[in-house]
């Protein structure tokens, strides 16, 4: 779980039988004082209907990544 918290991914966890989806933020997951659990072994449980939960690994948004692009150069701001 340590491992997405450090490359800013978060799990999303969907129960198909309820149509639901649940988001979990690893850092916060372990700011909570939660288990640092393998999550590709761990079995989530829909809190519903005790169903098995589908796993999906996401980025995080893409807003965070385009932070990292070039700036603008000065020459484009002058007039
Ligand atoms: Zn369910």
């Amino acid at each position: 779980m340590s491992d997405l918290a450090k490359y800013k991914m978060t799990l999303g966890l969907n129960c198909q039988p309820c149509d639901r989806w649940v988001e979990i933020i690893p850092q916060d997951w372990l700011d909570a004082g939660k288990p640092d659990i393998d999550y590709v072994e761990q079995r989530f449980k829909c809190e519903v209907c005790g169903g098995k939960a589908d796993k999906q690994v996401r980025t995080v948004n893409v807003g965070q990544i385009a932070q990292h692009l070039p700036l603008p150069t000065r020459e484009t701001q002058l007039t």
